[in-house]
């Protein structure tokens, strides 16, 4: 089962699929009133990012081996 990940080196941080290597990238700053909000928005959107990628697609244009 795939998971999202935090992947966090030198030169990138970002959320990651464990699957595939699909990373989030976000769409724009993250949008609230209030940081609780910004965070839930980010989170939302992350998590339908995730739901909506397909691994096997970015399997086969990234051809990363573990
Ligand atoms: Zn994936």
């Amino acid at each position: 089962m795939r998971t999202l990940i935090w992947f966090n080196s030198a030169e990138t941080e970002a959320w990651v699929c464990s699957e595939c290597g699909w990373v989030f990238r976000p769409l724009g700053p993250p949008v609230g009133r209030t940081l609780e909000e910004m965070k839930e928005n980010f989170e939302g959107q992350r998590e339908k990012e995730f739901a909506a990628h397909d691994c096997a697609k970015h399997r086969k244009t990234k051809s990363q081996r573990r």
